[in-house]
């Protein structure tokens, strides 16, 4: 069947039909006591999702903009930055802040390793840095940062920690004040199952005193102005109207299912993918101890064409994975398991996975990858 597709790359990601139908209702003013309502009701789910008594600016751009606006908001030319990076998008938040004339230091690890907290408590001894850049869950390589512990280190030092959690919030904890984030960005279009466009921010106090005096430019992406409209449960410029009818309706769902059990949902689909790669006899790129609950990367084996056979997928199974980013451009699978996924969305990626490889003579035993998934979601149920 053509139109049938099943969507398992780390965003967009599949929308649920109760978000689609709310954002299919006539479109309204925002200047409005109804969008007004709207945004406060929104705002006070956000902050209980973050964890955090910080405001949180919901943003119409992607999650780039995000990052952008929270790097032209606290980062001045010549401002010493730390970057963390662990793959593609942590090395996009550093283009960022070189973009606005920082002087970065770049603290890298092995593409599928993670953050090495030991080396980030060195460096910060021997620097002193103005901000740090980290990134949650790393959806290049699947792996998930340690944020709790970065946190840690970087509290006490003066410098801002600001945090890209595109792909994870909404689907792995996080813990804003507890953690000592200064300013988290996510976006709509991962575990918020929602069309790509809005971004969510959340600014601390801390973060707060440095925008107003930061020398930067900006205009579309100022918090000042963000900050403003807030306080009136107003946004500074014409939100994206749909997607926050979209928004509400999904924050519905988080939250009927409760933010726990979503988040154990997302480990326990993580691990189920991970058996089953490992069953096939493959590897994931990420060691099992810091794996991403919302994506797993699967290294193509040696003689097999990773994007070629992710074309079969596509053609034949209508299985929809990504490819690899960067150094790891058609060395692996990125199978998601994000947002409105549940365990038979796992079962079906695999399921193709095996019937694809079987056919180029991977000496697999077919059902035995399934298998493996099956007995991860038994063992829980
Ligand atoms: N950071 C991370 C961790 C991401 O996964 C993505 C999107 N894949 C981005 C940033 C960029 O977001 P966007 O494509 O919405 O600009």
């Amino acid at each position: 069947m053509q139109d049938k597709s099943y969507l398992m790359i780390p965003g967009p990601t599949p929308v649920p039909p109760r978000v689609m139908a709310a954002m299919s209702r006539p479109v309204g003013g925002h200047r409005t006591p109804e969008f007004a309502a709207l945004l406060e009701r929104v705002e006070e789910r956000l902050k209980t999702l973050f964890a955090t008594k910080n405001p949180v600016f919901i943003l119409t751009n992607s999650g780039t903009g995000a990052l952008e606006t929270a790097v032209a908001n606290t980062v001045s030319p010549g401002d010493r930055v730390l970057a963390l990076v662990t793959g593609n998008f942590g090395e996009r938040f550093a283009n960022i802040a070189r973009a606005y004339g920082a002087e970065v230091t770049e603290l890298d690890s092995a593409w599928g390793e993670p953050v090495d907290l030991a080396r980030v408590e060195r460096t910060l001894a021997e620097d002193k840095f103005k901000v740090v850049l980290a990134t949650h869950n790393e959806t290049s390589t699947g792996v998930a940062n340690d944020m709790a512990g970065v946190g840690r280190l970087v509290a006490g030092t003066g410098a801002l920690l600001l945090v890209d959690g595109v792909s994870s919030i909404g689907g792995m904890e996080v813990r804003v004040d507890e953690w000592g984030i200064d300013i988290l960005c996510t976006a709509s279009q991962k575990a918020f199952m929602l069309p790509p466009g809005l971004a969510m921010v959340s600014v601390s106090d801390k973060a707060q005193a440095v925008v107003e005096q930061n020398r930067s430019p900006r205009f579309y992406f100022s918090l000042a102005a963000h900050k403003k409209a807030l306080s009136n449960w107003n946004t500074a410029y014409t939100p994206a109207v749909s997607l926050f009818y979209g928004l509400e309706a999904s924050l519905d769902m988080i939250f009927a299912e409760g933010p726990a059990n979503v988040y154990r949902r997302h480990i326990l689909l993580g691990r189920a993918a991970r058996a089953a790669v490992r069953a096939m006899g493959l590897e994931t790129l990420a060691g099992e101890e810091w794996a991403s609950p919302t994506v797993t990367a699967i290294r193509a084996p040696e003689g097999i064409a990773a994007d070629d056979l992710r074309g079969e997928l596509k053609k034949r199974w209508g299985v929809v994975l990504a490819g690899g980013q960067g150094i790891l451009k058609g060395k692996i699978w990125r199978m998601a398991h994000m947002g409105f996924a549940d365990r038979m969305d796992v079962l079906t990626g695999i399921a193709a996975l095996e019937m694809a490889l079987a056919g180029r003579g991977w000496p697999l035993t077919l059902g035995r990858g399934l298998a493996a998934a099956e007995k991860v979601f038994l063992e829980v149920d």
